[in-house]
């Protein structure tokens, strides 16, 4: 097997497969991880992680402790931060080695349908998993260089004063959230009329609600149509005096020069890569995972999808393949939101008979604090019988809450069986089987 990108669908698949026994090859032009490790979930988690402290320390006043915010030494957060990250992927670098996958650093380009070519070198296979990912998009408008991409956002050597966010997604949302713990004055600019509007509307009130508490500026409806250095042009008209400008408005899929065309592989209308459930291609024995087939784009989606491609291929599982429905995620904003399945609009529009159960109160971890957040929660349940179709929860914790919430929904539980599940006590999760 031939994986063109070391990103988490890619390295996925050949690590499965040379456990099978079969010979692989990974081939990557930047680094071995690919966005999560070097441009995502890692350096993102580390900066909320660090975000998380600063909010902590200026609370902590509630509780009696007489410190105060000093200092803050950015450099040395993104030292460690990369110095982690550098030894996560030497650690892939002696991982690879020893399960006997070989790698090549480069280019990948697609020859034929059996052969795919790095440099001067080419090799041959009869499977070929393309996981190439996508890349942050900066649109083509007048000064556009004058914002940063998200990739460009982690390699900031220092927190800017003031900061523009531009977009309204998650990625905007989550840089937002931690600019602003970590000290900048922050404002945002939304294209739509508020922030992430594909979650529930119990999350995005409760965000906005949040954000704005906390000094974050959120600009909605804004048509930019130019960047100065300093700069944004939104509706007319110019907001001045940012130190950044960070673009955050989507990615694009990796598939440039890549040679789809010269084997005729088919795209979706939007241009990511068509596949069927098996992650199959039109073309025999060219597979597609992770971002690059724009379907939930997360890495244990990618993980999951070349696991099960070579579980398919090597192992006679002859069904094995991911299911796309009820995948979990977590939004880290200040606090994290997390969400499964239906929202309640989706949930109105599909089915005739939905209840929805709601909870909003203020976390008993903040009761004291001078500056207090919202914890918020929704059941959506759906036909006679109850069957939870969503869990939606924005708050302390959600991050965490939602993994073992996601196997009950992914089982088909009803809030019958929410409710026969006895509550932790005192945590905010336990509202989600008390609910009435
Ligand atoms: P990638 O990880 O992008 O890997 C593709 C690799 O292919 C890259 O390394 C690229 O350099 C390489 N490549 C491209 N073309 C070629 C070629 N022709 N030849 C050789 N190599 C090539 N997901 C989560 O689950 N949780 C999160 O909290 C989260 N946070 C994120 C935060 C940010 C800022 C971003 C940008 C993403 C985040 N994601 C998160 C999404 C996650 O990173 C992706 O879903 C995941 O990395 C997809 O894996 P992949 O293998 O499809 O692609």
């Amino acid at each position: 097997m031939i994986a063109i990108g070391a990103g988490s669908g890619g390295l996925s698949a050949v690590e499965r497969a040379s456990e099978y026994g079969k010979k692989c090859l990974v081939i990557e032009n930047k680094k071995v991880g690919g966005a999560c490790l070097n441009v995502g979930c890692v350096p993102k988690k580390v900066m909320w992680f660090a975000a998380n402290s600063a909010t902590n320390i200026k609370n902590a006043s509630g509780f009696g402790f007489d410190v105060s915010l000093n200092n803050f030494d950015f450099a040395k957060l993104k030292k460690g931060r990369d110095d982690y990250i550098n030894g996560i992927a030497s650690w892939y670098d002696g991982y690879l080695e020893k399960l006997g996958i070989d790698y090549e650093q480069g280019f990948g380009e697609i020859i034929d349908k059996n052969t795919v070519k790095v440099g001067d070198k080419t090799f041959t296979t009869n499977h070929i998993v393309i996981a190439t990912g996508g890349e942050p998009v900066k649109p083509n408008i007048d000064g556009y260089e004058f914002g940063l991409d998200s990739d460009e956002f982690f390699a900031m050597e220092d927190l800017p004063e003031k900061v523009a966010v531009i977009g309204s997604g998650y990625i905007a949302v989550e840089f937002a959230g931690v600019l602003n713990s970590l000290g900048s004055e922050v404002e945002m600019f939304a294209r739509s009329d508020g922030l992430i509007n594909y979650f529930d509307d119990i999350i995005k009130d409760s965000l906005a609600k949040d954000y704005k508490n906390q000094g974050i500026i959120v600009h909605t409806k804004q048509n930019i149509t130019a960047l100065k250095k300093g700069s944004v042009i939104a509706n007319g008209i110019t907001h001045n005096n940012f130190d950044k400008i960070i673009w955050a408005v989507g990615r694009k899929p990796a598939i440039g020069n890549i040679g789809l065309k010269t084997i005729g592989v088919k795209l979706t209308d939007k241009g990511f890569i068509e596949v069927d459930k098996f992650q199959q291609t039109n073309i025999d024995g060219v597979y597609a995972v992770g971002d690059i087939i724009g379907k939930a784009q997360l890495t244990p989606v990618a993980i999951a999808a070349g696991r099960r491609l070579s579980d398919r291929l090597f192992n006679g599982m002859k069904d094995r393949h991911l299911d796309y429905n009820n995948i979990a995620t977590v939004l880290f904003s200040h606090p994290p939101a997390a969400t499964i399945g239906f929202t309640e609009s989706e949930a109105d529009a599909k089915f005739d008979k939905v209840k929805c159960y709601t909870s909003s109160f203020t976390p008993m971890s903040d009761a004291l604090l001078p500056r207090q957040t919202t914890t918020a929660l929704k059941l959506v349940c759906e036909g006679e019988n109850e069957k939870v179709i969503g869990v939606h929860i924005f708050g302390h914790g959600a991050d965490e809450m939602m993994q073992g919430f996601a196997v009950a929904v992914k089982m088909g539980a009803t809030k019958e069986d929410f409710d026969n599940s006895v509550a932790i006590h005192p945590t905010s999760s336990e509202e989600l089987v008390t609910m009435r």
